[in-house]
């Protein structure tokens, strides 16, 4: 079994088809799904995705850095006031992304670290959303070192940046991303351990081969999987075994 520790399951792309998505998830070994937020006008659907799948689906709650504006203030009010609303298992997406747009960062460096003291205070591990920004964010994680720990969901970096991650005290999120043909992922994996890692697929984005470039989920978290198998020449069930055994301790799921 595996658990699919980043899934936009409540994303309008699965509308159509939600129940049978969850059917093919469950058939494919998916016990459990993480859903990470991303902004206020995705809060609706989050909780009633929650609401039709309880026991298959855990929240986190947070303030996307790609949503951050200028009513960022008021964006994380709302973000707040939903935490007296729902149990969170993380604090999630939050980050920074510098790839898309760069207006925003000293207000996306604010939100990130507003999100990283909710974590403290509500004792809950964060899910880190980095685009190009890597430097920026280990400099806000070290007014929090030790107080913070999480996963770098999407990990595509070096080894030098993930050893520093792994420093910080977070997990790497492994999607579909190591299967493409040209990604260096797998030549830095063989270097870190499978402890340190967690497998998601960030659905409906980044479907790994031979699914590129079409709309992803759960199911297909299966070929992530066998890629890693290769990676760390040992049979796919131990791969699903420790990788699990690290999502649950992480997220302290209580549902096994
Ligand atoms: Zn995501």
């Amino acid at each position: 079994m595996m658990i699919d520790t980043h899934s936009h399951l409540y994303l309008e792309e699965f509308d159509a088809d939600r129940v049978e998505v969850v059917e093919r998830a469950k058939e494919a070994g998916i016990k459990h799904l993480v859903l990470p937020n991303v902004d206020k006008e995705t809060i609706s659907a989050l909780f009633a995705t929650k609401q039709q799948f309880p026991d298959y689906c855990s929240l986190a709650m947070g303030l996307h850095p790609t949503s951050v504006g200028k009513g960022f203030k008021e964006d994380l009010l709302c973000i707040e006031k939903t935490f007296s609303e729902e149990n969170f298992i993380a604090i999630g997406e939050i980050g920074l992304d510098l790839y898309w747009d760069k207006t925003f960062l000293k207000e996306q460096i604010a939100v990130f670290e507003q999100q990283l003291q909710w974590a403290v205070d509500l004792h809950l591990p964060v899910i880190i959303h980095n685009r190009e920004a890597t430097n920026e964010i280990f400099a806000s994680l070290r007014k929090f070192s030790g107080k913070v720990n999480g996963v770098f969901h999407c990990f595509s970096g070096d080894e030098y940046e993930a050893k520093k991650m792994l420093d910080f005290g977070f997990k790497l999120g492994i999607n579909g991303i190591v299967t493409f043909k040209k990604s260096a992922l797998p030549q830095v994996l063989k270097k870190l351990k499978l402890s340190d890692l967690l497998l998601e697929t960030d659905m409906p984005y980044l479907a790994p081969v031979p699914h590129r470039g079409k709309r992803n989920e759960s199911a297909f978290m299966q070929q992530t999987a066998l890629k890693l198998s290769e990676i760390f020449e040992t049979n796919v069930s131990e791969i699903k075994r420790v990788t699990t055994e690290n999502a649950i301790t992480l997220f302290r799921l209580s549902i096994f």
